[in-house]
């Protein structure tokens, strides 16, 4: 086996079941995606609208793709299809879109809700107040084609894992807020995504449901 097969069995077998890994295959090539979906790996993760048109084409039906990255809703159009889950769902109007997108090619699309956790201004995601406001105004009962699966976040880029640690509790508490506050009868509300290569172990303790891991499994990435 090759080193992307070898990373993908190890990181399974030290996972506890019913938690998710997200295979994070941006920037990488197809070649390299292949050699995870030979050990049966299904689900991966990318960032960009254009790498997903490129490269999915060229790979087996059924891959589940998850759009991890910050979404223009002006490219919801572009994915909608070809894409299981859109994590990164970071305002009101991308809802809109999305349930608008997905109502046109009369499907479902499983969103996720970020939430700014980290320190840095430049990562996005909602507040809490702000989910808090698009509940109770009663739009996403409205939106029939959209899925509200769960929460999403990413830590501080920080060697302080004390710091990355106190991020992930603040995400499970949004989670278990919401949860009990909207969602205690849809069981469909059920994920938090958080943890990367540096920090899912700290994640799952910290009750991560879905990690996204790309670096652990297909090595360093050159940019972005
Ligand atoms: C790139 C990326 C990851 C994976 O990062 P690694 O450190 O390589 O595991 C996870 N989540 C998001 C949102 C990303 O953009």
């Amino acid at each position: 086996m090759n080193d992307i097969a070898l990373n993908i069995e190890h990181l399974k077998s030290s996972i506890p079941e019913g938690v998710t890994l997200v295979a994070v295959s941006k920037t990488k090539a197809v070649e390299d995606i292949m050699e995870a979906y030979r050990v049966g790996h299904r689900i991966f993760g990318e960032n960009r609208v254009q790498e997903i048109i490129e490269k999915y084409p060229l790979l087996p039906d059924d891959l589940r793709i998850h759009m991890i990255g910050h979404l223009q809703t002006n490219k919801v159009k572009y994915i909608i299809d070809r894409v299981k889950m859109i994590e990164g769902v970071d305002s009101a109007r991308l809802l809109g879109i999305i349930n608008r997108e997905a109502e046109k090619r009369d499907l479902v699309m499983d969103v996720l809700l970020q939430f700014h956790i980290a320190e840095e201004e430049t990562k996005y995601g909602f507040a809490l107040e702000e989910v808090q406001e698009i509940q109770e105004n009663g739009i996403l009962d409205e939106y029939q084609n959209i899925c509200i699966r769960g929460v999403m976040g990413m830590a501080t880029f920080t060697d302080d894992l004390d710091q990355v640690r106190k991020e992930f509790k603040a995400l499970k508490r949004y989670f278990d807020f919401l949860r009990n506050k909207y969602y205690s009868d849809i069981d469909t509300f059920n994920q938090v995504s958080m943890g990367m290569s540096g920090d899912f172990r700290i994640a799952i303790e910290e009750g991560s449901t879905m990690i996204r891991v790309g670096s652990a499994i297909f090595g360093p990435r050159i940019k972005h």
